[in-house]
């Protein structure tokens, strides 16, 4: 039923979207505009513009031209005032985007105020013990974030006199920072032309632009974000794709009859991913790294490993020794934990926390 309705809704709304086009065709600046010659290059055999302008078909410019409209126009009416939206601080927007990887919006942004009350710039956050840093991070998880943080932040002082690069292929260099947050701290800060993905906005851009059944690459991807990106506007329009992948175009639930998009989407109507199967968190080497590092961050001291057995799971004997010590070994190759001896015996610590005296 819902699917019918849908249906019947592209075939009248394609044609609103096209004459919407047809009004738009003085601003060229909304499409990515490409020659005969280039497009027909594109098709190289097995290279990933090819596939894409392939998929795309002969003429997508006014389909590019009325998505780029319709979800700019959608984002500037719908967007949610969040706190790293009202601020072009390259440090603030670094600080929101490394927190928003594997972590949901709503959960960030108490964690968010509280980590910029304590680090309000670069400079505090690079002079600051990383054992504080891991501490004020607290139980937003995925504690290397605040690892790799904190290491950018030192570059940026040490390298850099405290002045973000402004680019993404310098960005790129900091330590953590791949091309996604690069992306987007040079797009969203220093307003730079550029086209990047994350999974949210590699599946708007493939269900929009490539349909249902489409599993582009890597290259692919990067070829499609490139291609679809308008010439100007590229701050509201790589936030616009996050909106929509974050609010509207779920991953299992899209919600096509309100989207946006929906006479213009090649894949509306169709069905959500199922949700993978994930092994149970609680009791994996993840939920005891976390365990671990909240008891460390009570504990700035230090606690000798059997203790610290005992503290993170309740089955503790001699014969989980070796399976404690691997978890550790992997927290400090991560730099989120110092082993030292103490008195013959092996203490965890968080980096830069005070020795023990006992
Ligand atoms: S919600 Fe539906 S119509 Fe909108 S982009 Fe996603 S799949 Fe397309």
């Amino acid at each position: 039923m819902f699917r019918a309705r849908i249906l019947v809704a592209v075939a009248e709304q394609m044609d609103s979207g096209l004459s919407e086009v047809g009004m738009l065709d003085g601003a060229a600046s909304w499409a990515g505009e490409r020659t005969t010659s280039e497009r027909l290059s594109m098709r190289r055999e097995g290279s990933a513009a090819g596939q894409v302008a392939e998929r795309l078909g002969q003429s997508p410019e006014e389909q590019i031209r009325a998505v780029q409209r319709r979800l700019v126009d959608w984002y500037r009416r719908e967007a949610r005032d969040l706190p790293w939206r009202r601020t072009r601080d390259p440090y603030r927007i670094l600080v929101s985007e490394v927190m928003l990887q594997q972590t949901q919006v709503e959960r960030v942004i108490p964690y968010y105020e509280v980590f910029l009350a304590r680090f309000p710039t670069v400079e505090a956050l690079a002079s600051a013990a990383l054992a504080e840093v891991i501490a004020v991070w607290g139980g937003l998880g995925y504690n290397r974030r605040a690892v790799y943080l904190w290491r950018a932040a030192r570059e940026i002082v040490e390298r850099w006199g405290g002045r973000f690069p402004g680019e993404r292929r310098l960005l790129e260099r900091l330590p953590g920072v791949g091309r996604y947050t690069a992306g987007a701290v040079a797009c969203f800060a220093f307003g730079e032309r550029v086209a990047f993905w994350d999974t949210n906005i590699a599946r708007v851009l493939r269900r929009v632009f490539l349909g249902p059944e489409a599993r582009p690459g890597r290259r692919e991807l990067d070829e499609l974000a490139e291609r679809v990106l308008p010439l100007d506007r590229a701050y509201e329009w790589n936030q616009a794709l996050m909106e929509l992948g974050a609010r509207i175009c779920s991953a299992r639930r899209p919600r096509c009859e309100i989207c946006p998009l929906c006479g213009l989407c090649r894949s509306v109507g169709t069905e959500g991913e199922s949700r993978r199967r994930g092994g149970r968190f609680e009791g994996s080497r993840r939920y005891y790294r976390g365990r671990i590092v909240a008891v460390l961050r009570q504990h700035p001291r230090g606690v000798p490993l059997d203790e610290l057995g005992r503290l993170v799971r309740a089955d503790y004997g001699c014969q989980a020794r070796d399976w404690l010590r691997g978890v550790l070994e992997g927290l400090a190759r991560d730099g989120l934990v110092e082993l030292a001896e103490e008195r013959g015996e092996y203490v965890a610590r968080l980096p830069g926390s005070e020795a023990t005296e006992r």
